[in-house]
């Protein structure tokens, strides 16, 4: 069903899965006493760089990685909810903190990877050494994001604003954006009245948007399990899909 108006845009860390995918593979794969160790001295994805070579200096591969990812939970309605809309024509893509090798790894695992018209993250890379290599998307030293809601790391806004640019044409789209973190708050800002955000209960998004609710213009839907997050996220993109036709047949 080509033509569907609505673009989906899913945080990935506690929203796709079920769990951070950088503390999954620090924790699982026995970095914790050195990464609490650095945590305050050096910045995000310098951080987690270090880690990766602190894994290639003890011999594991970027395949032990991988198969690290590749246990990392997610809820099976998630996997279905993702494939469903991606049937329904719906256009979806990714906007996290995380990194390209283990969003790409996980979502591959899972069948998902074609899902996704694109992922906005932290670029990383095999190097010739066998070492996994992460960047900050944004450049922290020359390219600043500014952003005073946002972490240096990564400014969601800024990328909203990008979409937003690149995909209104001649017809009117609908923004689903599916989040939990703090990270999450300044791109739900920057959604319309015909758009909807759908916050993960109790977790940080939700908070703040429930302390000012008058700030988001976008209509709000919580979820809390992956079923909920599966029924509602359909039933919305069926709802967008039936006033779009009605508002078709109106202006014929
Ligand atoms: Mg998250
Ligand atoms: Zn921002």
């Amino acid at each position: 069903m080509a033509g569907t108006p609505v673009v989906l845009l899913f945080d990935f860390d506690r929203t796709i899965i079920d769990d951070d995918s950088d503390r999954w593979v620090v924790t699982e794969m026995g970095l914790t006493s050195l990464f609490n160790k650095l945590r305050s001295t050096l910045p995000w994805n310098s951080l987690m760089d270090g880690m990766m070579k602190e894994l290639h200096s003890r011999g594991q591969t970027a395949e032990d990685i991988t198969e690290c990812l590749k246990r990392t939970p997610m809820d099976p309605c998630i996997v279905a909810a993702i494939k469903a809309a991606h049937a329904l024509g719906c256009d979806l893509r990714v906007i996290s903190d995380a990194n390209q090798f283990f969003i790409e790894t996980i979502l591959k695992h899972h069948g998902l990877l074609g899902c996704f018209s694109r992922i906005y993250t932290n670029p990383s890379f095999v190097d010739e050494d066998g070492r996994l290599r992460i960047f900050p998307f944004h450049d922290l030293n020359s390219s600043p994001h500014g952003c005073k809601l946002c972490h240096a790391t990564m400014c969601k806004g800024q990328v909203i604003d990008e979409i937003q640019a690149s995909v209104s044409g001649n017809s009117t789209k609908n923004f689903i954006y599916l989040g939990d973190g703090h990270g999450d708050y300044c791109p739900t800002l920057k959604l319309g009245g015909s758009d909807y955000v759908m916050p993960r209960k109790n977790y940080p998004l939700w908070k703040r948007i429930s302390c000012e609710p008058l700030l988001v213009k976008a209509k709000v839907h919580e979820w809390s399990t992956g079923e909920e997050l599966k029924r509602i996220l359909l039933y919305l993109i069926d709802t967008i899909t039936i006033q779009d036709n009605i508002g078709k047949h109106q202006s014929v």
